[in-house]
C-alpha cells in the first residue's frame, strides 16, 4: 500500500456507510498532472490514471492507465501527499457521485467485476459535473493494463463542453488545485513528523 492509502485507512472513516456504486474523479498534480478515475466495485475503488481527463465528445479516446485499487474511503481524500511519497502532490475531488452498470441492464446481465475482467465497462455516471454514459475499454494487458475512456454517444454527449478545463474547482470544498496545494502544505507542516515519518 502506498502512503496515501495508509493515511486514509488510519483516519478510519466508516466503510459501512458508503454506497457500493460510488464513483470519484480526483485531479492529481503529481509529477505529471492527471485525473484518477475510480469506480467502487466489490468493496474497493478500481482506479485508472487518465492524463487528459474525461471528455464529453464521443470522438475522443482518452488513455486510462489502470493503477492499484484504492480503499473506498480514499474517495473523500483531498489534500497534499507530501514530498518523498508515492504520488506526491495536491489531490482534488474533481467530481463524484454514483454510477449504474449499463451492462447489467441489457439482455445479458453482466456484473461490474465480469465487465472489468472482460475489459469492457459501461457505466452511467450521475456526478456533479459529469452525467451520462462512459465506456472503459481495455486494449493492452500487462503489468499496467491500458484502457480507453470514451464518452458514450447518448443524450449527454456534448463536443462543445470541456469540463476538464472550464470546471476546475473541487466539488468537495470549492477550492482550486493551487489553493489545495498551499493549504495542504501548511496542514502537513502543522501535522509534522508524527503523521508522515513512519
Ligand atoms: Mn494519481
Amino acid at each position: 500500500m502506498d502512503t496515501d492509502q495508509r493515511e486514509t485507512s488510519r483516519n478510519g472513516a466508516n466503510q459501512n456507510s458508503r454506497t457500493d456504486n460510488e464513483f470519484v474523479i480526483q485531479k492529481h498534480a503529481a509529477r505529471q498532472l492527471h485525473f484518477d478515475f475510480r469506480l467502487a466495485v466489490d468493496g474497493a475503488l478500481k482506479s485508472w490514471a487518465v492524463p487528459k481527463g474525461p471528455s464529453l465528445d464521443p470522438a475522443d479516446k482518452r488513455l486510462a492507465i489502470e493503477v492499484d485499487d484504492h480503499p473506498l474511503d480514499y474517495a473523500d481524500f483531498e489534500g497534499v501527499i507530501p514530498e518523498g511519497n508515492y504520488g506526491a502532490g495536491a489531490v482534488m475531488v474533481w467530481d463524484r457521485g454514483t454510477y449504474r452498470n449499463l451492462r447489467a441492464e441489457g439482455e445479458s446481465t453482466i456484473s461490474m467485476s465480469s465487465a472489468y475482467h472482460e475489459g469492457l465497462i459501461e457505466v452511467w455516471l450521475e456526478g456533479e459535473k459529469l452525467v451520462g454514459g462512459f465506456a472503459l475499454k481495455r486494449f493492452r494487458e500487462g503489468k499496467k493494463p491500458q484502457w480507453l475512456l470514451i464518452k458514450m454517444d447518448d443524450s449527454r454527449a456534448d463536443a462543445r463542453r470541456n469540463p476538464v478545463s472550464t470546471q476546475n474547482k473541487s466539488v468537495k470544498t470549492g477550492r482550486t488545485l493551487d489553493a489545495i496545494s498551499r493549504e495542504g502544505k501548511e496542514d502537513n507542516r502543522i501535522a509534522g513528523s508524527e503523521v508522515y515519518e513512519n
